[in-house]
């Protein structure tokens, strides 16, 4: 029989469960990888890793992230607009997101080329070593015309239901951002059914997200498991100098350049934040994915950060699609690392087009595992180096891709906490507790 206080004890079990939440999510990651490992090294195959259905949990946990994504962001970009007050607030919001995730992202690739002439790692590489490049990576490269008309959506509808794979979200997400602009303008009354059908769906959203949310622990220890047990670190052993290049970069923007602007621009303690996301960092380490992270890193802001919601609703979905440090980073490293190996020089005004097309290819890069590679052949064919090279870097992509995108969810984390932080301080009775930012 079941006690009369159960209910109540079964609500604390859980409330206690999502408190300690990081730290489950922590010993996912940290058993995941043990597991993974241990079974690379006792010499388990890939395929072994795919017969035995080690994969299923962790895709299941992945698809149920996604399958929250493109409803939660909609209605979250909606109201955010909506709910965002006068045009002009907008506006400085939008100004403010453009200029700090296009600064931030040209900074993180300076950090990264300034390593990558410091460390050299294309050196003296083997390139026998050069897998085949797969046929859909090697194209020819998009236009600055493809790029620009790739933003404005031809059918909003169908950009939603292709969901996340065809990196079809940031048209989609601009035409929200349109949508629920015009809708603050419009006079209460006819604003109230719209606004409320909206709240709905975000509450809706929000509550189905916090179920998947529980399921973190357990996603992240079979998604890394996986991961490790099919890539071990061997890559690390033939191309580890670029390996380490690329993350003494991301170490460099994520420890030390993005928690000097939290604390000098917003006011923010880069420490307390970081706690606060960090069950969107670590699912982000995991998945690979901002886009199916987001999510998470929606509730970690709004929830645990106190990151006011019209600030995150918008921040947060455009930087998920458009800002990546860590990608623009990775991509300028690349193209660079070939060109060593291949023993290219690359003039002052050919690094200068590296670093201006890795910020542009990192906006529209698709915020799913990998998808850096396509875009760095765009570089690589923008500036005259061999398309052959990307092959040299393959097989350090998947771990190299766990790391850039937690950066690159950091650097959303950080440009919503900020702005919160500035506006507190502007209008400090305007926003409700604010557990990040001090006071
Ligand atoms: N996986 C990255 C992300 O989702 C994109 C990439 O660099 O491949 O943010």
């Amino acid at each position: 029989m079941v006690s009369e206080n159960a209910p109540a004890s079964g609500r604390s079990r859980l409330g206690a469960y999502r408190r300690a939440l990081p730290w489950w999510v922590l010993a996912g990651v940290g058993l995941g990888a043990a597991t993974g490992l241990g079974l690379h090294a006792a010499g388990v195959r890939p395929e072994e890793v795919d017969r035995w259905g080690l994969g299923v949990p962790g895709d299941l946990f992945l698809r149920a992230l996604q399958m929250v994504v493109v409803p939660l962001v909609v209605a979250a970009i909606v109201t955010g607009m909506s709910g965002a007050g006068d045009l002009r607030r907008i506006g400085r919001l939008g100004l403010w997101t453009a200029v700090f995730y296009v600064g931030t992202t040209a900074l993180s690739v300076l950090q990264g080329l300034l390593l990558v002439h410091l460390i050299q790692p294309g050196r003296g590489v083997d390139l026998s070593l050069a897998g085949p490049v797969p046929d859909d990576i090697a194209v020819q490269g998009i236009s600055f015309g493809d790029f620009m008309l790739g933003l404005v959506s031809q059918n909003p509808v169908g950009d939603a239901a292709a969901g996340l794979a065809e990196g079809r979200l940031l048209p989609l997400l601009l035409f929200c951002v349109l949508f629920g602009g015009v809708l603050s303008t419009l006079p209460e009354k006819t604003r109230a059914p719209m606004d409320g059908l909206f709240s709905a769906l975000y509450e809706v959203m929000m509550r189905v997200t916090d179920l998947v949310v529980l399921c973190t622990p357990v996603g992240v220890f079979f998604l890394l498991l996986c991961t490790f047990a099919r890539h071990g670190t061997d890559p690390f052993a033939s191309i580890g100098l670029f390996g380490l290049t690329v993350v003494l970069g991301l170490a460099l923007h994520a420890l030390v350049v993005l928690p000097l602007l939290l604390k000098l621009l917003g006011g923010v303690s880069p420490g307390r934040l970081a706690r606060a996301m960090s069950p969107a960092l670590l699912t982000a380490f995991s998945t690979s994915s901002s886009s199916a992270t987001l999510p998470l890193t929606l509730e970690c802001a709004t929830e645990r950060a106190g990151v006011p919601r019209h600030v995150a609703h918008f921040v947060l979905p455009v930087g998920a699609t458009a800002n990546m440090d860590g990608t623009a980073l990775y991509e300028a490293v690349a193209a660079l690392f070939v060109a060593q190996a291949y023993g290219i020089h690359l003039e002052p005004s050919q690094q200068l087009t590296v670093l201006v097309l890795a910020v542009l290819a990192s906006i529209g890069t698709a915020a799913i595992p990998s998808a850096s590679l396509v875009m760095i052949a765009v570089v690589l064919s923008a500036v005259g180096l061999p398309l052959e090279g990307i092959g040299l870097i393959l097989a350090l992509d998947r771990l190299l891709d766990m790391a850039r995108t937690t950066v690159n969810v950091w650097g959303d984390a950080s440009c919503a906490a900020i702005y919160a932080g500035r506006e507190r301080r502007r209008t400090p009775d305007a926003v409700g507790p604010d557990p990040v930012v001090d006071r």
